[in-house]
């Protein structure tokens, strides 16, 4: 009887995760659907493995358990999008999804640059993301 309550419980936490996962990721199909996708308009920031840019998170590897390599390009974005999505961001490249940070949040993008001065020379962009 204890047995069957435990595995009762366990079937409900499994179902809360599961529709948490198809929760986003139905979210995140939703604004892909709409093909062609004309793209979306999203503030573009950059950052580098630096402190200055991650601060307690510098140790090289990104939300998703990526280590960073040398000539790495990839993109920071919110929740909705799931790791390994491909979008296409005008003059830095059609990269994935790798990392999450606390400030991306919304209709927000941070590409990834493997120095701080590039990071700076990027700036701050108004661009049309399309998802890939
Ligand atoms: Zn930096």
């Amino acid at each position: 009887m204890k047995n069957l309550k435990k595995l009762l419980l366990t079937l409900v936490v499994y179902g809360i995760v599961f529709s948490a996962t198809v929760a986003s990721s139905v979210e995140f199909g939703r604004r892909l659907a709409r093909k062609p996708d004309r793209g979306h308009l999203m503030k573009v920031t950059a950052y580098c493995p630096c402190s200055k840019c991650c601060g307690k998170w510098a140790d090289g590897v990104t939300a998703c358990g990526h280590k960073i390599q040398p000539g790495d390009m990839f993109v920071a974005a919110p929740k909705g999008f799931e790791f390994g999505t491909m979008l296409d961001i005008p003059g830095y490249g059609t990269v994935p999804v790798l990392d999450r940070g606390g400030a991306i949040k919304g209709n927000r993008l941070d590409v990834f640059f493997a120095t701080h001065q590039e990071a700076l020379n990027w700036g701050v962009k108004i661009l049309t993301v399309r998802g890939i």
